[in-house]
């Protein structure tokens, strides 16, 4: 077998803690001849168009599915099965779910594995997540700006451009460009509601032909857009542009108050007792089931892949294997807070050092910051070759002009996430909604098959197992998006 998640990275470090590890009942007679029956059952009391329930039981019997893999993907498929009365099993190789969500926490701190958020206005969020339970604590809109030797500030381009292009103070809009953003706003709003259809234009195409200016390119687009996409060419497809532009128009970007680790734990809390088997990795795939570290063989009816793209193509020779891109992010303990508003702030001038993108989360969510304390976390595209030290000296050189060099240097370096793995890229002309049927009884789900993100990693795997359901002629009653 190939490579699991790598311990010794910050990609696959593994977390103790969590409230979902534990075996499951009765692994291995291979048994689920009566799951149609079960599950009808469940259909005639309970249905509920997929809509997760509560925990409310135990996971006793055998597993009629086996899902490989326990981030946001898989367990979404989970929480489908088991709203729909079927024994699921997820089995993952880490010592927590979420995969590529996750938070460590080092010194009282909370440390995202990698800067990310949560957009409220996610239809499949919306859907999946209870977004109250996850206390989510919104951004300032819009962005600041350091271009030039000072900051700016867009106010809101997504629900008020004109008011948005007026407060840049740096001036790096022209009256057209202000213009030209009502003009996406309204073109991205049309087709916000659903996920974008494969595109053959790349968004820096599409922003070109629409006339922006390079002022505009450079001061907005490519810092914002380039560290969305964690490319500042920003080759994304232009429909994966315009469907996250209508996403920042309509909502927010947010951090859970508890950190992003929050998301994969309430679905994992939603699945009975049991249902989550951490530390089980699976080695090779079986005609009946599968075979974990140790030799276990799991037998159940269906098979369900929830890993990323790259352990796939290794379980199932011949799938596609998609490139990478990464980031970094170096978080830094701090007295107080560089910023004076809890807003994102962005590298307008791209060669004047290693950081794309700055925030505070614990100006965002308190929790992230023991009290008295502040987090600031610099993100950078990629994974430079620089040593942690090297990296850090470069990134706070930079910073040292966007705040001052003697605020800088009080900064204490936490960690350095480095995730070369972060993102599945996505090129124009992909299909955006890949198939997930694998073979007979062997299904894939995972952000590969969607959009890289957490909007398209859920919607990946309730599609997974709707497809499921529906080969068991379970489908009827359930909604599909
Ligand atoms: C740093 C960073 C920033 C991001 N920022 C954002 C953002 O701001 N907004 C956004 O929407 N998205 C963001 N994303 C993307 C989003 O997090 C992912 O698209 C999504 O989490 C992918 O979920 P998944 O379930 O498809 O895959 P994964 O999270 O990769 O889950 C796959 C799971 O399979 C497990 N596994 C692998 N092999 C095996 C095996 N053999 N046996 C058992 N288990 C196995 C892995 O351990 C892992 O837990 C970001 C991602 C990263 C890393």
């Amino acid at each position: 077998m190939g490579d699991g998640p790598d311990p010794s990275s910050d990609e696959g470090r593994d977390h103790g803690a969590t409230g979902v590890t534990g075996r499951a009942g009765d692994e291995g007679d291979g048994r689920c001849a009566h799951v149609t029956k079960v599950a009808r059952r469940a259909r005639r009391s309970n249905w509920n168009g997929g809509t997760p329930r509560r925990r409310s039981s135990t996971m006793t019997k055998t597993p009629d599915v086996l899902i490989v893999g326990g981030g946001l993907a898989g367990l979404a498929a989970a929480r489908t099965l088991t709203s729909h009365g079927i024994a699921a099993q997820v089995l993952e190789a880490a010592h927590d779910v979420g995969g590529r969500v996750a938070t460590d926490e080092v010194e009282g701190f909370l440390l995202d594995r990698g800067f990310q958020v949560l957009l409220d206005s996610y239809p499949e969020a919306r859907r999946a997540l209870d977004m109250r339970a996850l206390d989510l604590r919104p951004f300032a809109a819009g962005a600041l700006i350091r271009r030039r030797g000072r900051t700016g500030r867009v106010g809101d381009p997504w629900r008020d451009p004109l008011a948005g292009m007026r407060s840049l103070v740096s001036g790096a809009f022209t009256p057209a460009d202000a213009w030209r953003m009502m003009r996406l706003r309204s073109d991205a709003l049309l087709g916000a509601p659903a996920e974008p259809d494969a595109a053959t234009q790349t968004a820096a195409r599409s922003l070109a032909e629409r006339g922006f200016s390079e002022r505009a390119l450079d001061a907005f687009f490519r810092p914002f857009f380039g560290g969305v996409f964690l490319d500042a060419q920003l080759s994304a497809p232009r429909g994966w542009f315009e469907f996250l532009f209508g996403m920042f128009a309509t909502g927010r970007a947010t951090l859970p108050g508890a950190g992003m680790r929050a998301i994969p734990r309430q679905l994992a809390a939603g699945l009975p007792v049991g249902a989550v088997r951490t530390g089980a990795r699976v080695r090779a795939l079986r005609a009946d089931g599968v075979e974990i570290d140790g030799g276990e063989v799991l037998r159940a009816r269906a098979v369900i892949i929830a890993t990323d793209a790259r352990h796939l193509a290794v379980l199932v020779p011949g799938m596609r294997a998609p490139s990478w891109v990464g980031c970094t992010t170096l978080h830094y303990a701090a007295a107080s807070t560089p910023l004076d508003e809890p807003a994102l702030m962005l590298n307008g001038d791209p060669r004047s050092g290693p950081v794309n993108h700055l925030c505070v989360p614990s100006d965002i969510a308190p929790r992230y910051a023991p009290a008295g304390q502040h987090l600031v976390s610099a993100t950078v595209i990629g994974v430079p070759a620089q040593d942690d030290a090297t990296l850090d000296r470069e990134a706070r050189s930079q910073l040292a002009h966007w705040f001052s060099a003697r605020t800088v240097a009080d900064w204490r370096l936490l960690r350095v996430s480095r995730v070369a793995h972060t993102l599945p890229r996505l090129t124009p002309g992909a299909n955006v909604e890949r198939a997930v049927r694998v073979s007979t009884g062997l299904y894939a789900c995972g952000d590969h098959l969607e959009t890289p993100s957490i909007n398209g990693a859920l919607r990946s795997g309730r599609r997974a197992a709707e497809a499921l359901l529906e080969d068991w002629g379970l489908r009827d009653g359930i909604a599909v998006a």
